[in-house]
Formats: structure tokens, sequence, C-alpha cells
């Protein structure tokens, strides 16, 4: 969840949210479209290239609504050897998802997650992480109320409680 460089990152100790954010028209209501479609997080019993590649271009609507609305110009890209036997199930291996500042690209990796996906793009609009933090999961929060409170707290990030 770094940024890509050499520097350590000052991470929150817990998650942090801020209920009185606000964000771009459009983006509370189109992300609660999106989350119907098959966008769920892949599952090792349920994993095959192309259910991630399905998933993955899910994200690459939601990345080009996401840029738009930001005025960003960032591409995302999906490491698929990320996802095999050895990395699943291992606490937040989409966590080695990152934002590549050179490049200008976001990489998803492991199980493909939004709030993963928000925190990356945080970092593309320039934020450090503990702003990054703050606005993937308040967006996340108020997009989702019920699925956020279903989340457990891991470190200064959330995640599905049960695999
Ligand atoms: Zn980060």
């Amino acid at each position: 969840m770094g940024t890509g460089g050499f520097k350590m990152a000052i991470y929150p100790k817990t998650p942090i949210t801020d209920d009185t954010m606000t964000f771009k028209e459009g983006v509370i209501p189109f992300l609660r479209v999106w989350v119907k479609q098959e966008a769920k997080p892949l599952r090792l019993g349920a994993y095959s290239l192309q259910r991630s590649i399905d998933v993955f271009n899910c994200y690459i609507q939601l990345h080009a609504f996401m840029c738009a609305s930001y005025g960003l110009k960032t591409t995302i890209e999906m490491q698929i050897q990320s996802i095999n036997k050895d990395t699943w199930g291992k606490p937040l291996s989409s966590g080695s998802s990152y934002y590549d500042s050179h490049r200008n690209v976001i990489v998803l990796c492991g199980s493909l997650s939004l709030i993963t996906y928000l925190h990356e793009f945080a970092h593309a609009r320039g934020w450090d992480e503990i702003k990054a933090v703050r606005w993937s999961l308040s967006l996340f929060k108020r997009c989702f109320p019920k699925m956020y409170a279903a989340l457990g707290d891991y470190q200064h990030c959330k995640k599905r409680k049960v695999e």
C-alpha cells in the first residue's frame, strides 16, 4: 500500500474515518450501483483466470469514472501472478497493491478489493498514507454502512472478518 518510494510510510494505528467528508457529485450513487455487479473480491475456491479478468474489467469501468470525476489521468493494471494459492488468504494479500507515482499507474494485486482500490486512488491524487486511509474508508463507509460495520480492524485497514 505504499507509494513506491523508499521512505517509511507513516500509517495511522487504527482505521480512521470522517463522517463529515464530502465527495464529488455522483461518486456515491455510482459506487452503490457498481458494487452490485460481479465485482466482489475474488475468492480462492471461485478463482479462475477468466473470473479475475471479469472482476478487473469492473475496476476498469470504476476507474474511468473516478478519473473523470476527480480529473486524473492515471492508468490501472492488475498483477495476475499475484493471485495464487501461496498468496491467498494471507492477511491483506490485496494489500500488496500499490501506486507507482513514476509511471502514474495503480497496480492491483491479490483478491481485488474496493477499499484497496480507493486507497491507491487516493495516493494517485497525491495524498499520504493518513489521508489515503481516511478518504478511502470514509467513502466506503458512506456508501456501504452495513458492509463497513461488518468489517474487522486490521492495523490501519479494514478486512473481512471471516475468510
Ligand atoms: Zn498506502
